[in-house]
């Protein structure tokens, strides 16, 4: 920091990341400038905004002029461009941290986001909350003249920079309150000193705004363009979602959902209504076509915005939606909260309680008819957002038999890891006598699809669910039935199959677990504590031994996640089950010596072929190669 002695002028320097930024701005995004001019007219709406939700509780602050608008003017002669706003403002400290620093955590994150795509990456500067920055591309040399509402007209501040790494700042007066900020274009922007381009630049970006965005009228009068004191309004103007449905093309929606979702892309779908009854309110609310960053950030920036009477309150409204629903953007607009509504209120508020289900229901009503009549739509959505949506189903108690009809999941029917399986497909192709929804949980889709637990329902045709997404567990412990029947584990408890089996077969599978009594009981004692139990299955065709849990007990894939994420699984001792007609299982009846070696080998194949890991894999390698070596000894 380095201050000039004579005057209150001082110099300072940009924050690195700042600097990088702007070398960024200038020298790759060029090919897509317009946009600066959409991400300066968002902060100035911004800064109106902010100073008529501050003005509720102290008129002051408007200083006899509330009516918020911004100005966009050009000076052919000087070369620049001025955006001016009488919104909130900025004082020294503000300007300093905003337009020194970069405050938000997402910085990092929007440089590793840089595809050198410079339409991309164009794009993202709104989204990552640097766009003031964004003045460079068409700018030399940028000044912000701004004083905070409220303040002295002392109190005026002046910021200067050419872009480089300082920048001036300096006390001045400055009688009105606002911020006007002149861009000295750079050579070869002389293209933006037109009024026509800047009205068609502000229609395409930013004719959502609710502020008035003037600029003078201009008139050709004898071969020559008068520009004259009279402004005129160049945007709509309006609370869009105040309007009618029926008013609002399509255009109109799209380009608002990128103005309140930061997004570039068109949104993926979106519900609007007006509420009425107990409460009154407004909603719009969209389902972006691609995640945003911070998604799976525990900080994330989420909710919707919320105003109450066509007045903004806030950004990110974090109560008026569920935390599985965090990917939805849009506004409410409540007629009936006090406009003085703080957080806090929000936190406690029953009305909010009343506004957030409505909203919850909406959004589950559009996936479901987007389910139903745009499936490919709905693919693409549920890879994006599938993941979190589940969360729902363990957060949402009073939506949770919604949320999990909009699950979608691999199964061994399609045998892809797609997920593409709805319960309710599921159910229709249930066998003649099934009456459970049968599931396995795996750290992978292969884990999963070659789990010998399936092995039966393969042999019988019964399908199973493929689930192997770390939040499948948390569904599963909080989905125990759909559509009246239960989900069962193939992993977990005796197998059941009900009527899916005849009495014969039962018979049959009470027979052979007589004969291999003393068999069962010897492998138990050979295993000691490592098993709960040991039993004959027919669970099995091709391997000749599981593991299973009790029905009570947590499942082995469960226990292992809450391990890695350094949490105490209690130890639950799974029990071994064998194949009965297993050509190693019928050999073991014989072994005498070696009997310890082959039943331990049977238990730690049994576990990895589950996906576990053996305590003590170098004596299980020992034990295969030696068992090797004696049966190649026997062929000799
Ligand atoms: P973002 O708008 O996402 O916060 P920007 O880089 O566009 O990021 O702006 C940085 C900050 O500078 C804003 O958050 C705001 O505090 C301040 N700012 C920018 N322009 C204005 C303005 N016209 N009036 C008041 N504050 C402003
Ligand atoms: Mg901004």
């Amino acid at each position: 920091m380095t201050e000039n002695a004579t005057s209150n002028r001082e110099t300072l320097g940009f924050q690195t990341e700042v600097k990088q930024l702007l070398q960024l701005m200038i020298h790759s995004l060029y090919s897509n400038r317009e946009i600066f001019l959409r991400e300066l007219i968002s902060n100035a709406s911004d800064a109106c905004d902010k100073l008529r939700f501050e003005a509720l509780h102290n008129s002051s602050l408007f200083e006899n002029d509330s009516e918020l608008a911004i100005h966009i003017g050009y000076d052919k002669e000087a070369r620049t461009l001025t955006i001016r706003d009488n919104g909130i403002g900025m004082s020294r400290d503000d300007v300093i941290n905003n337009l020194g620093t970069i405050a938000k955590s997402g910085t990092r994150e929007f440089f590793n986001q840089l595809t050198g795509d410079q339409q991309k990456d164009a794009n993202l500067i709104g989204q990552f909350g640097v766009g003031f920055y964004s003045a460079f591309i068409v700018a030399d040399k940028v000044s912000v003249l701004t004083r905070r509402a409220g303040e002295q007209s002392d109190q005026g501040v002046l910021w200067e920079s050419d872009g480089g790494g300082e920048f001036v700042i300096e006390m001045v007066d400055q009688p009105v309150r606002g911020t006007t900020i002149t861009l000295h274009l750079r050579e070869g922007q002389e293209d933006l000193l037109d009024g026509d381009r800047l009205r068609g630049i502000i229609r395409k970006y930013s004719d959502h705004i609710v502020q008035p965005i003037l600029m003078k009228k201009e008139e050709w009068k004898d071969n020559e363009l008068q520009v004259l004191e009279e402004e005129e309004t160049v945007n709509q103007a309006f609370a869009l979602w105040a309007r009618p449905k029926s008013e609002i093309t399509e255009e109109e929606y799209k380009g608002f959902y990128k103005h309140v979702g930061h997004d570039f892309e068109d949104p993926l779908a979106w519900t609007h209504s007006r509420v009425e009854g107990r409460q009154e309110y407004t909603q719009l609310l969209y389902i972006p076509a691609r995640a945003p960053f911070d998604l799976w950030e525990r900080n994330s920036t989420h909710g919707i915005k919320l105003y109450v009477r066509r007045v903004f309150i806030m950004d990110d409204a974090t109560q008026l939606m569920p935390y599985y629903l965090r990917f939805v953007r849009g506004v409410v607009d409540s007629n009936d909260l006090p406009l003085n509504v703080s957080r806090e209120i929000l936190q406690e508020s029953k009305d909010i309680e009343a506004i957030r289900s409505g909203c919850t229901k909406k959004v589950l009503a559009l996936l479901e008819d987007m389910a139903s009549k745009e499936p490919e739509k709905y693919t693409k959505f549920w890879e994006t957002f599938g993941l979190v949506l589940k969360e729902g189903v363990g957060e949402d108690f009073s939506n949770k038999e919604k949320i999990a009809g909009l699950m979608r999941m691999a199964s061994t029917y399609t045998n892809s890891p797609e997920q593409n399986v709805s319960l309710a497909d599921y159910i229709g192709r249930m066998k003649e006598g099934q009456d459970k929804i049968y599931y396995i949980t795996a750290d992978s889709f292969n884990a999963a699809k070659n789990s010998p637990h399936l092995e039966v329902f393969r042999k019988k045709d019964i399908e199973v669910l493929l689930l192997s997404d770390r939040v499948d567990e948390w569904v599963v412990s909080n989905l125990f039935k759909f559509d009246g029947k239960p989900l069962v584990s193939v992993a977990k408890g005796g197998l059941d199959l009900g009527k899916l089996e005849n009495e014969e077969e039962k018979k049959e599978q009470e027979k052979e677990a007589d004969a291999l009594k003393e068999l069962t009981d010897r492998i138990q004692s050979s295993l000691g504590e490592r098993v709960k139990e040991v039993r004959v299955t027919h669970r099995l065709t091709d391997s000749p031994a599981c593991l299973v849990v009790d029905a009570h007990d947590i499942n082995a894939n469960l226990a292992r996640m809450l391990k890695a994420s350094g949490q105490k699984a209690p130890v639950s001792q799974p029990i071994l089950e064998i194949n009965s007609k297993h050509p190693i299982v019928l050999r073991l009846k014989s072994e005498e010596n070696k009997f310890d070696d082959w039943v331990s080998v049977l238990f730690d194949q049994a576990l990895l072929a589950e996906g576990g890991q053996l305590d003590d894999p170098a004596s299980f390698v020992k034990r295969i190669n030696q068992l090797m070596l004696e049966m190649s000894s026997d062929e000799a």
